[in-house]
């Protein structure tokens, strides 16, 4: 065997992934979790296989969103996710420990090599898309995911009150430097939509997300405004049953970038 070319685990020979997307945060806060699962969520109504790889390890959202509530199975392949009430394949630490609320006291090399065995042991099976959902920033784990990982591409997530793009800037310029495709922006939170006259309040200033994806020459993937609905079901666990226009079209714009 090949020494550079590392084995394939069983539960990598019992899995097939077709297109893995990194979605990435310069700051916690933005929506990056919310972006994922949405995501998630449009792709598998469109008819697609998808997985959610929570690499957030110290503050694993995904399973709550979903309110998944069963804990992971191992057999003897692997480990096997668990599953929404929609069909989406999903692995997290909170679906391994005893009590949700434990925090993680664990040192960086133990957190990225849990994040790298979502990867190796956890039996995917067929998927069309495996989102992964990083932890804010540059650390260790968006290092160890770009680096271990084969990431078709990243989805940058920011929002408004971001420093004026300059942390969003120092996410894209990590992307560049593992030569992974950008396959572009959403920003968050950009407005509020008074429910009495429909007008579009801007309460972080007004949202620089198109020209911050034209000046990084990444595709602009649309805007998602601040929903209490959304919010409000995401901490019921209903994220799958959500409506959102906007995200239709940012998950077409999307397919559109992945297809070129
Ligand atoms: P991150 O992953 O970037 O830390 P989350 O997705 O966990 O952010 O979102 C942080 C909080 O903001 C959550 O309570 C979430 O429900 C809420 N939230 C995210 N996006 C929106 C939105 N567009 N409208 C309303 N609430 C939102």
């Amino acid at each position: 065997s090949c020494p550079t070319q590392p084995e394939k685990t069983k539960a990598q020979q019992a899995s097939n992934i077709k297109n893995v997307i990194a979605v990435m945060s310069g700051k916690g806060g933005v929506g990056k979790s919310s972006v994922t699962s949405m995501l998630a969520v449009s792709l598998i109504r469109q008819g697609f296989k998808v997985g959610i790889l929570d690499a957030d390890i110290t503050g694993p959202s995904i399973p709550r969103i979903f309110g998944l509530k069963d804990k992971a199975n191992m057999n003897e392949v692997g480990v096997i996710p668990g599953e929404t009430s929609h069909g989406i394949k999903v692995m997290s630490l909170n679906l391994m420990i005893p009590n949700e609320d434990d925090p993680v006291i664990w040192r960086g090399s133990i957190i990225t090599q849990l994040v790298q065995q979502f990867w190796t042991d956890v039996v995917w099976g067929e998927l069309d898309y495996l989102l992964i959902d990083l932890p804010p920033g540059t650390g260790d784990v968006p290092i160890t995911v770009m680096q271990s990982l084969p990431v078709s591409g990243v989805v940058i997530v920011t929002s408004p009150q971001q420093l004026a793009g300059m942390i969003v800037r120092k996410a894209i310029n990590m992307v560049k430097k593992y030569d992974a495709t950008l396959y572009g922006l959403v920003e968050n939170m950009a407005y509020v939509a008074c429910p009495q006259c429909e007008e579009q309040i801007e309460i972080f200033g007004k949202p620089h997300g198109e020209e911050e994806a034209a000046q990084n020459e990444i595709p602009y993937l649309g805007q998602l405004p601040i929903d209490p609905v959304l919010a409000t079901m995401s901490d019921l666990g209903k994220i799958e049953d959500y409506e959102s226009a906007n995200f239709t079209q940012i998950a077409r714009n999307l397919a559109e970038v992945i297809q070129k």
